[in-house]
């Protein structure tokens, strides 16, 4: 019995376990079919949100199953009939950065020995759970430094954490072509102007090229602001951070920069106020004292 909420899954679609959250997220389009995870048990789970998104059994767990909840008294609808404790729980940790593989379609429902198969298969991995760029940011911000060293993330098909996906460019070689910014996202200090027809984001680090410093520079356009938050950072000192981009050598060779033009959940630019650091992060320094 928990009496926490059961926050994973296994998901037939995906083939792997899910957050409730992003299962409840994934019914506005699709919904997943998913089972209870404990190998004795793989009864059929819905997402449901009231105050925080959880899994709940229509049909029950089977008795003594690890995941049947203590407000599951004989009900046809335990979600509905009996409140649980109404506590907030944080917002999970997302583990990886992307919208994920394709959900494929499956119009038959997994026999028991499939649901059996894929819960030994997954039973150490983590559940899914991605997340897009400001998201991800949000969550390493929120994390403190021995966090960060534990909690997954993955780019692309890269297992890293919220420490080493991340790579600080106050301590960055002065070799731009040394970031690897499809694997990992960079961020560091980083003005904010402002310019007739557009905002100009320049980096504090500067990059060699022909024995001169180069700072990298983003120009966004006024006429579509991106991210759209920008002009509020106007003037004050922020944090940048970038993933997916490479940065190319202007015309004039003065700087190193890309353009924001197009818009992606998943990569591209996104900037924080104040000067952000490794080993502090905003979570750190909200803190109560
Ligand atoms: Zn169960």
């Amino acid at each position: 019995m928990r009496d926490e909420l059961m926050r994973e899954a296994l998901c037939w679609q995906m083939e792997s376990k899910v957050n409730a959250d992003f299962a409840y997220k994934a019914k506005t389009a699709f919904e997943l079919d998913c089972y209870c995870p404990n190998k004795n048990c793989l009864v059929k789970v819905h997402p449901k949100k009231r105050i925080n998104t959880y899994f709940y059994a229509p049909e029950r767990h089977v008795a003594g199953c690890p995941n049947e909840a203590r407000s599951t008294e004989p009900s046809l609808y335990p979600g509905e009939s009996h409140p649980r404790p109404v506590e907030e729980t944080p917002k999970p940790v997302p583990n990886f950065l992307g919208p994920g593989p394709a959900i494929r379609k499956k119009t038959v429902e997994p026999t028991r020995e499939e649901l059996l198969q894929l819960a030994v298969t997954v039973s150490t991995l983590p559940a899914y759970y991605p997340g897009t760029l400001e998201e991800v940011i949000d969550a390493w911000i929120q994390l403190t430094p021995g966090e960060r060293a534990l909690q997954p993330l993955t780019i692309g098909n890269q297992h890293l954490t919220y420490e080493t996906a991340f790579t600080f460019l106050g301590t960055a070689s002065d070799e731009i072509s040394l970031l690897n910014p499809r694997e990992r996202i960079i961020f560091g200090a980083s003005t904010v102007r402002e310019a007739d027809y557009s905002f100009l984001i320049e980096s504090r680090k500067r990059f060699l090229h022909d024995a001169k410093k180069l700072p990298l520079l983003l120009v966004s356009n006024k006429k579509k602001v991106l991210p759209d938050y920008i002009p509020t950072l106007v003037g004050q000192l922020a944090t940048l951070f970038w993933h997916g981009a490479i940065p190319g050598l202007t015309d004039k060779k003065n700087a190193f920069r890309f353009d924001l033009d197009a818009s992606s959940p998943y990569a591209g630019v996104a900037l924080r106020s104040g000067e952000l650091a490794p080993w502090a992060g905003a979570g750190a320094a909200n803190a109560p004292v």
